[in-house]
This record gives structure tokens, sequence and C-alpha cells, in this order.
């Protein structure tokens, strides 16, 4: 992991688009899209979710992360153009769509590049879609070849115990990426007792199920590699007793929700 030193890339006044207020920004990205990345991870979430790596990453507001340009985001990526030559640029978090304005613009000036289109990939938990408001997100989701969406819990009422969050705004988004056509990955990350089990993932299946532009699915097994930062920043951690996952029950919770998919399909 590379990650860039903020102040080279401090909010450029002069900059004709909105700017962006960002954590950091990883230069060699492997894991979050296809081919070596630029990621951009954006501050502020509304999400409280009980496993979260980053709870750094959680302020929003005028005074939280670091104010950054496209145009200083995009001479990033340009400065080492042939690195990333079947990669692109992903936007995460935090969560990114809490700043539309600024993640359309950058997507927009990525596929207008003089130098050849850029791929552009959206991290996200979907979050802060509004359902009621669409429109906002017009530049950002016309601009995004690829979604990688995270749905945390199938069942409604988990997911607001593991996150502090109701799903309807994601499950929304979901829908709108359906809708679009727009190329989506589902993540899931696998907790011991709360997300591994095989009822759970038939489940996330189903509701998968209807949104025909997936292409992929990543279950993430869950570590406590998080668990360091929680103690730096003196905060309780939820999942203090929880252990890692145990990789070696991923593919069969996999078949799972590939199980629960197809059964939703075929209507059984
Ligand atoms: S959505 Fe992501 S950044 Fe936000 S709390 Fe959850 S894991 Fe953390």
């Amino acid at each position: 992991m590379a990650k860039v030193e903020l102040n080279a890339l401090a909010g450029d006044a002069a900059s004709r688009f909105p700017l962006g207020r960002i954590h950091s920004i990883e230069t060699m990205g492997t894991v979050d899209g296809p081919g070596i990345r630029l990621v951009v991870f954006c501050q502020g979430c509304p999400m409280r979710c009980a496993y979260c790596h980053n709870p750094d990453t959680w302020a929003a507001g005028a005074d939280a992360g670091t104010p950054a340009s496209v145009e200083h985001i995009l001479e990033l990526f340009e400065s080492n153009h042939a690195f990333y030559r079947s990669g692109g640029i992903t936007v995460s978090g935090g969560e990114p769509l809490l700043q539309p304005d600024f993640v359309g613009a950058l997507f927009t000036a990525a596929h207008d590049s003089p130098h050849g289109r850029i791929h552009t990939c959206l991290d996200t938990s979907g979050i802060a879609f509004d359902p009621a408001a669409p429109e906002r997100f017009d530049a950002l989701l016309g601009a995004c070849d690829l979604v990688l969406l995270d749905i945390k819990h199938a069942d409604p009422a988990v997911h607001r115990e593991l996150t502090g969050r109701s799903a309807a705004r994601i499950l929304a988004f979901g829908d709108e990426l359906a809708r679009r056509g727009i190329p989506v990955v589902i993540r899931h990350v696998v907790v011991p007792g709360y997300t591994d089990s095989v009822e759970e993932c038939e489940r996330l299946g189903r509701l998968i199920a209807p949104w025909r532009n997936v292409v992929g699915l990543e279950m993430l097994p869950y570590h406590t590699m998080g668990v360091v930062k929680y103690e730096r920043l003196g905060m309780p951690y939820r999942l203090a007793d929880v252990p890692a996952m145990d990789k070696a029950r991923i593919p069969e919770l996999r078949q799972a929700v590939l199980r629960g998919m197809k059964a939703a399909r075929s209507g059984a």
C-alpha cells in the first residue's frame, strides 16, 4: 500500500470543479476494482458498522478531512499513467455518495481525459443515496463504469443493529443501478455470529436476485486488523470478542448466496 502525502494535494482554490473532502489516497490499490488503481478515500460516513476498520473516516463536514481538487487527483494519476494501464480510478470511503458533485466531476473528467479515457469505479455502501432526488447523482452515475456495492446484512433488523442505519436507501440505490444498467459487484463482509450462516447468505442471494446488472460477488472474510485503530483512537470496539472469519468456509457461503439468487430467479 502506498499512501500519498495529502498536503501535496491540498485543495486548489482555482479549481473549475467542486472540491472534495478526502481522508487519504492510495496509489497502488489492487483490491478495489480491476487492475492497479488510484484509490481516493472520501471523508465522512453516516454508517457506524460494528466492524468498520476506518472509524477515522466517519467525521463529515466542512472541517473534516483534507480538501482536494479534481485537477490534482488527475495529475497524480497521469504522472503514473503507464502504471495504471489496466486499472483506473476508484473512489471509496468513508462514503463517496455524500459528495456526489465532487465524485461526479472527477469521474466525468476521468472519462474525458485528453490522455485517454480512465476507467472509473465507485466503492460504496449506498447509504447516502437519496431516492427522492436521484438526479443529484446523474453526473456521478453517468460516468461510472463499475460499482462495488457493500450489502451489510439481508435482515432489516440485524442491518440496523450492525450499522446503526436502515437498509432502505441502500436497496433503493441498488434498484437505481439496476434501472441504469450499471455493472455491480456485490460485496459482503462475512462476520462470525452475524453474517456467516447459510440462511443469511441465501437470503442475501434472494435480496439481490432482481438486480440483473450484478456481475460479481465478493465474500470478504472478517479480520481483526482494525482493532488496533480503535485502541489508538480510544474508541470502544463492539466486536472485541469476535474472532477472525475462517476463510475455509467462504466457498460454502458463496454457494449459499448463489443458490438464493438462483431460487429467487426461478420463482422457487
Ligand atoms: S460504511 Fe464503510 S466506512 Fe462507513 S462505517 Fe461502514 S465500513 Fe465504515
